[in-house]
């Protein structure tokens, strides 16, 4: 089906992507998934080219224009190339909202700019230890203490966390006032007290650094609080959203992709004395997937037009979020079997692909936890 939702410049954004993806990311992948990280270099090339803070007013360096449609085509591009590791998704799709919405002017001027040229890579810390699903069970505080706050606690599977310059950490101001007691606080790296833990070793998504941090009487400025004392949980409502639906667009590229490497090699392989794409078998299994994709990516696109209104449910995003992501899934774990034992080796796209999908259905909320959310609002 032919998509609707993109215009000419979005396109041609999309071609600033492709070039940017395949010329300064796609080279350096088998290093940085090596090392657990990408190099910082690769955000400032990707501030250069504009790729960060699409949606940042212009006179902080950013793009001056507030379409969710720009960094959908950069969140496709990174997945049709397999590159799974540049954390831009969490900068431009999670963290940007926080900067621009909440963000004082005096703030935006202190954060911004380097927010857009990259040199400040950014994160967002709400999951601990012993809170993920359950955000209003995080333990961290940030307690008040004359024009500072002081922030102890420890955080968990923060992506961008080892190259993250300012995080934006999710903390209790009020310990004994429930979701009414979370705040958010803005945390440099070099604060005294900040410390990074260990960059985790994943199953897939190897050059994203997922890491842990501690806060160990961190002292930030009052000015660091974003927005208003208390509102916190309120905001991350907000936000959600935008995150969800961000990992469903990804999703739908992501099955997409790997649809068309399964056909390729569909017609390629033989088995029988005749193309694999020739058995009524492989045609059901690819026919049924093709079905699926095209239905996610309706939904999505829909979902961000909604969302270009200002007009994208709480529910709608939580369908999206979980449908999506459990379709890229299953489509990739049927594209592997339809690559048979060269499926399972990672010189296989398609084995990579199944390995760096697994996350999709679990970060940004689960798909248990978005069902709750879909239920909560069938009026039951
Ligand atoms: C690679 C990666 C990157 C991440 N990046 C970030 C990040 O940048 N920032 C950040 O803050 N967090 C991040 N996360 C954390 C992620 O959002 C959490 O892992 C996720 O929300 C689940 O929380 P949990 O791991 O504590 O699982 P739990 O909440 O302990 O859940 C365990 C299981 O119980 C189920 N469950 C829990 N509650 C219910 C319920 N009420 N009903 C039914 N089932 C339930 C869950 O669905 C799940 O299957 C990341 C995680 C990963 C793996």
């Amino acid at each position: 089906m032919r998509r609707e939702l993109f215009e000419e410049e979005h396109e041609a954004f999309r071609e600033t992507c492709r070039s940017f993806i395949t010329k300064e990311l796609v080279p350096h992948q088998e290093e940085w998934e090596a090392a657990g990280v990408v190099s910082k270099d690769a955000w400032l090339k990707a501030g250069a080219q504009g790729l960060l803070g699409t949606a940042v007013e212009e006179r902080f360096g950013g793009g001056g224009v507030d379409d969710f449609r720009f960094n959908v085509v950069l969140d496709e591009e990174l997945i049709a190339a397999g590159v799974t590791g540049f954390g831009a998704p969490v900068h431009n799709d999670i963290n940007v909202p926080y900067l621009t919405k909440l963000a004082t002017e005096e703030q935006k001027r202190r954060w911004l700019p380097g927010f857009c040229t990259g040199e400040t890579v950014t994160a967002i810390a709400m999951t601990e230890p012993e809170a993920g699903s359950d955000l209003q069970g995080i333990r961290t505080t940030a307690l008040r203490d004359g024009d500072e706050y002081v922030i102890n606690g420890q955080k968990t599977f923060i992506s961008n966390g080892i190259n993250a310059d300012l995080v934006i950490v999710v903390a209790r101001t009020d310990p004994d006032a429930g979701h009414e007691g979370i705040s958010l606080l803005v945390v440099e790296s070099d604060r005294d007290g900040f410390q990074r833990g260990r960059n985790l070793e994943k199953i897939g998504q190897k050059s994203q650094d997922t890491a842990e941090l501690f806060f160990n009487d961190v002292r930030v400025p009052a000015a660091n609080l974003l927005g208003e004392e208390g509102q916190g949980f309120i905001y991350l409502m907000q936000n959600l959203p935008q995150e969800r639906l961000s990992i469903a667009a990804a999703s739908a590229a992501g099955a997409a992709k790997a649809l068309e490497m399964t056909k390729e090699y569909c017609r390629e392989r033989t088995a029988f004395g005749r193309p694999i794409g020739k058995f009524q078998n492989t045609r059901f299994e690819l026919a049924e997937m093709a079905t699926e994709v095209e239905v996610g990516q309706v939904f999505v696109d829909r979902c961000v037009r909604e969302h270009l209104k200002g007009e994208l449910s709480i529910d709608n995003a939580a369908m999206a979020k979980w449908w999506v992501t459990e379709m890229n899934k299953r489509v990739v774990d049927r594209c592997l079997q339809l690559h048979g034992g060269y499926g399972y080796m990672l010189e296989y796209p398609i084995a990579k692909a199944f390995l760096d999908t697994r996350v999709q259905t679990i970060y940004g909320g689960t798909t248990e936890i978005m069902k709750e959310i879909v239920g909560r609002y069938l009026d039951i």
